[in-house]
């Protein structure tokens, strides 16, 4: 083992006893390089995050820009900070109507607290409804919407006067009530397996929002910046939310979260008690100046209208093997299914050895993550897929 990887183990606070110990010395497009000349193609982006691809030129030339004008002037929502203005702007011109107005945060985690926050505020009651299988973050208030029991039960007392309903499920409306602040979920769910929302079954959330007085809280953290063929999923179904998270790819590989909803909502963080959400780094102006610049490049090179041809050739590759069970695929996020568990965990481990960087499911161990940075090319696609079609010979029993 390098010094370095026994320094990791000794010194960089660990939370699960087989890290992936991958050692990368630089990255670059759909490649992460290590000191020792290995290679291995990026098939999940940091979890969704390097849309965009490694070392992007203009990311990084935004990023240069902005750290040679000011880094940290004041805490957030003070201080007329361009990057941040300008970000703002933007994504709200490619939202619809009422989402114009964007509060910045450091992380997915934190968009989730915001979004509670503003719709206990907002509203003036308690109870939260999440799904089975969500995941929204690993901070206190996320961890009570979080719908693995197992991660959560350590940490308890959670927030009161949350409730956990079925995803998909039309009967499980009911339990949204009068007294319910919001409900919070992801329109496709990420950790729980790329399982999607149905239309009808969102339509109907929607209504029953309306019906109750209650907010309608969209995740998007992991779908979000175009991954799934538009800029949001939910887009896809034109059923819009009163708050919608996003972060990951949204700080263009820099750590930024945004809560977004209309003006008049967001207003109430104003009163009652002034500052009703503070942040020191929220919307950092060097990661609105690099999330804006990964924006612009993905509208500029028309990313979102290639990852549906994207994400069907591995599909159409992947498909036909005897040992995949099933794709459940969008764009380009998909879980590819595996016999079990014991298949899936050796196909991911010979994976990565053979040079494929990827992982299962936080709440679903059967599947193997796929999703690239949307720049990968057709004969990325194909190298990674002759590359994974051997491991999984192998790992099954059928190699010749
Ligand atoms: N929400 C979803 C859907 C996620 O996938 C994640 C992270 O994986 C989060 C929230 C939490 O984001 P972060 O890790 O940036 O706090």
């Amino acid at each position: 083992m390098t010094n370095l990887r026994q320094l990791f183990l000794e010194h960089v606070g660990q939370t699960s006893d087989n890290p992936m110990m991958i050692e990368a010395e630089r990255a670059e497009g759909i490649y992460l390089y290590g000191p020792d000349g290995r290679r291995w193609i990026d098939l999940i982006s940091g979890v969704s995050v390097s849309a965009v691809g490694h070392g992007n030129r203009q990311v990084i030339d935004a990023i240069c820009a902005q750290a040679q004008d000011y880094l940290h002037l004041m805490v957030y929502g003070e201080a007329v900070e361009s990057p941040q203005v300008r970000y703002a702007q933007r994504i709200a011109s490619l939202l619809p109507d009422p989402l114009d107005t964007v509060y910045f945060v450091n992380s997915g985690s934190e968009a989730v607290e915001g979004a509670l926050k503003l719709a206990k505020r907002y509203t003036g009651r308690t109870e939260i409804v999440y799904y089975e299988n969500a995941y929204h973050g690993s901070t206190h208030g996320s961890l009570s919407v979080m719908g693995g029991e197992e991660y959560r039960n350590a940490y308890r007392p959670l927030l009161p006067d949350t409730h956990c309903i079925r995803f998909n499920r039309m009967d499980d409306l009911c339990r949204i009530t009068p007294r319910t602040a919001c409900v919070i979920i992801e329109p496709v769910q990420g950790e729980g397996g790329i399982f999607l929302s149905d239309r009808a079954y969102l339509a109907a959330l929607r209504k029953r929002c309306d019906e109750t007085g209650t907010l309608l809280v969209y995740d998007e953290i992991q779908t979000g910046l175009g991954r799934t063929g538009t800029l949001y999923f939910f887009q896809q179904y034109g059923i819009v939310p009163d708050i919608l998270c996003t972060a990951k790819a949204f700080g263009g590989g820099m750590p930024l979260g945004a809560f977004i909803s209309s003006n008049r909502i967001m207003s109430s963080l104003k009163t009652n008690p002034v500052l009703g959400h503070i942040t020191t780094f929220g919307g950092h102006p060097v990661c609105c100046a690099a999330g804006l610049a990964a924006l612009e490049y993905i509208l500029s090179e028309k990313l979102m209208e290639q990852v549906e041809a994207k994400g069907a050739r591995y599909e159409e590759r992947l498909g036909g093997h005897p040992a995949v069970k099933e794709i459940r695929r969008t764009g380009l996020l998909m879980a590819v299914e595996y016999e079990n568990s014991a298949v899936t965990q050796r196909i991911v481990l010979d994976a990565i050895e053979a040079g494929l960087m990827t992982e299962w499911f936080l709440f679903h161990d059967t599947a193997m993550r796929i999703a690239p940075p949307m720049t990968i090319t057709p004969d990325e696609i194909d190298e990674s897929c002759d590359i994974l079609l051997g491991v999984i010979d192998r790992a099954t029993g059928r190699a010749k």
